[in-house]
């Protein structure tokens, strides 16, 4: 079924480690082999073990994987999709006041850890499939923001790109940010959302800074990321970041987004608040989204499975199928983001996120 060679000889192979190095192992489809963003991926990976498939499926759909093992050792997955990656964006999903709101889906899975990550209840793997065939979803953009009649504005379209992953801490194996920032720039309709945990300035300098480009940094609590969010950035590292986006002229927004009920939580996002306020010119941030965790019933089920740890295993309260916070563990840690932001922004600039169940990057 596949073929198989290494791109270095094996002489020259270190020893294999408990965990070999992540994305040491690239599978790719067939058909994905002459796309020229598969020669590129692979130009950035120069030690690794290429390995022909047929179908993607193959090997991120098989039954009885274990996707928190398999971060330890990250497997990439090159693959053309047969379908436009673009979807509308549900009801349930925070679209910051955009009625027309969408989100890509290109790459499947992401370099970091989060213990309350949804995605290990929505994937079979933890492996990472990226599709390389961008050029589809950004045909099927140009039919969305057409405008009726040749000289029509473009629609506007709010467009999130880095759902279910984190395109960022991907840029240097991928490229995929710079190639949705060229794309935006001829499209005066667009405006796109850029989620992240990384804090990779050096990534961010190699970036055009775009005006259609919303970067969207997540921050956590530093007890919370060393609890659960592994292989994040410390919250230091992330304020250095959004400073350094800040001065170099990308619209930042801030995310509190998943809050935790951790122990002593008032404490906690207190501390968190005060460096955040501390670190950045708090007038220049172009808006906030606060939101406490929140995981659907068949997500949640998936996640006690395969990791069973005190997030997953909380005793949330189930309605409408999303288990959430009860009120009272909830409400106070929302007013509190809420009323430590108004001190520092114009409260319109908040956003919350109280009904939603996808996206916590
Ligand atoms: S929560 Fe976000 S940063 Fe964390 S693993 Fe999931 S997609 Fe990655």
């Amino acid at each position: 079924m596949f073929s198989k060679h290494s791109a270095t000889p094996a002489s020259a192979e270190a020893p294999l480690s408990p965990y070999r190095r992540p994305f040491s192992t690239v599978y790719v489809e067939q058909a994905a082999i002459s796309y020229p963003r598969t020669q590129r991926i692979l130009s950035n990976l120069p030690e690794h073990e290429m390995i022909l498939c047929r179908d993607y499926r193959e090997i991120f759909n098989r039954t009885r994987q274990n996707p928190v093992l398999q971060k330890n050792t990250q497997a990439l997955i090159l693959a053309v999709s047969d379908r436009a990656r673009v979807y509308e964006g549900a009801p349930v999903c925070q679209d910051f006041g955009n009625d027309r709101f969408y989100y890509s889906s290109d790459v499947m899975n992401c370099v970091f850890d989060c213990e309350y990550c949804y995605l290990q209840g929505m994937y079979p793997s933890g492996n990472i499939v990226v599709f390389v065939n961008l050029e589809d979803t950004f045909a099927e953009l140009d039919s969305i923001l057409r405008g009726e009649g040749d000289s029509a504005p473009e629609n506007p379209a709010y467009v999130c790109i880095s759902y279910d992953t984190d395109l960022l801490a991907l840029e240097p194996k991928l490229g995929y940010v710079a190639d949705w920032i060229n794309y935006a720039e001829n499209h005066p309709g667009l405006t796109l959302e850029l989620r992240t945990k990384s804090a990779s300035i050096h990534a961010l300098r190699e970036l055009s800074v775009s005006d259609r480009v919303i970067l969207a940094i997540t921050l956590s609590p530093d007890p919370v990321i060393r609890a659960m969010e592994h292989r994040t950035p410390t919250l230091s590292a992330r304020l250095k970041f959004a400073a350094e986006a800040i001065k170099l002229g990308w619209k930042v927004r801030l995310c509190f987004d998943p809050m935790i009920a951790v122990h002593d939580a008032a404490a906690v996002y207190n501390a968190m608040f005060d460096e955040v306020t501390a670190a950045l010119p708090m007038d220049r941030i172009h808006d906030a989204s606060v939101g406490l965790f929140r995981i659907s019933r068949e997500y949640l089920k998936e996640m006690r499975r395969n990791r069973p740890c005190a997030v997953t295993c909380y005793p949330y309260e189930l309605s409408d199928g999303v288990y959430r916070y009860p009120a009272a563990v909830g409400d106070p840690l929302t007013k509190l983001a809420v009323d430590r932001l108004s001190e520092v922004m114009p409260r319109e600039r908040i956003f919350l996120w109280d009904d939603a169940t996808q996206h916590e990057d």
